[in-house]
């Protein structure tokens, strides 16, 4: 599955259209709280909730917002948010999980 269009709605909002028509809609903040990268996974196995990525994570901020997105190879998106942590890269697999349907 590949992503059509990307679309950033607001700073707070991305939709992404895949290539089979469906449509999915990415908040900021639990796009921010589902970041798949070695730090944040460690901070949610810690609080002993490895199962739950929208766990809320001490250190993320209210009113997080999208800085910049940006393409990885032909596999996934890296999204920069507005605490600056831009080491999450979001697989095409990992974003149909993560989220929400969208119409
Ligand atoms: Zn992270």
């Amino acid at each position: 599955m590949y992503p059509k269009t990307i679309e950033q709605i607001s700073d707070q909002v991305i939709t992404i259209t895949w290539d089979d028509d469906s449509k999915q809609i990415f908040f900021a903040d639990t796009t921010r709280k589902a970041c798949p990268c070695a730090t944040c996974k460690d901070e949610k196995d810690e609080a002993g909730n490895n199962k739950n990525p929208f766990k809320v994570l001490k250190m993320t901020p209210q009113n997080i917002y999208f800085t910049k997105w940006e393409m990885v190879g032909r596999y996934a998106i890296r999204f920069v948010f507005s605490d600056r942590h831009d080491s999450g890269i979001y697989t095409y697999d990992y974003l149909r999980e993560i989220g929400e349907k969208a119409e």
